[in-house]
């Protein structure tokens, strides 16, 4: 079966969500798999850390690879979740699936959990 953004060996196109997660498959599925789904939660959350860490810093030079870092763990959890991010994504493509606009118009909270503490 071929998968859009990879070649015949599986390896994917960076290019494309679907190629991109094709090549993180295929570097480090196995690996992954080994660890299982939990261990490479822990690894991604680390990682969502140092981005966090990195932004908060302004440290230009890092957000590259941080940034690489933390998709990159996305796709090890999304394959060994049996998702397809190319799929998943295409909740987004028209715009936003809470409205249907784009750009989107719902509400504007700067949180999902709204404001810290709770007004009183
Ligand atoms: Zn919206």
């Amino acid at each position: 079966m071929s998968v859009p953004g990879a070649d015949a060996a599986g390896r994917g196109d960076p290019a494309t969500i679907a190629g991109f997660q094709r090549a993180i498959e295929a570097a480090y599925l196995a690996r992954d798999r080994r660890r299982g789904l939990a261990g490479t939660f822990v690894w991604f959350t680390e990682e969502v850390g140092e981005l966090a860490r990195a932004l908060k810093k302004g440290e230009r030079e890092n957000l590259r690879e941080e940034f690489g870092d933390v998709l990159a763990w996305l796709c090890s959890l999304a394959s060994l979740a049996g998702v397809d991010l190319a799929d998943a994504a295409s909740v987004y493509a028209r715009g936003c699936p809470a409205c249907h606009a784009s750009p989107c118009g719902c509400p504007f909270p700067t949180t999902p959990v709204g404001p810290f503490p709770p007004p009183a």
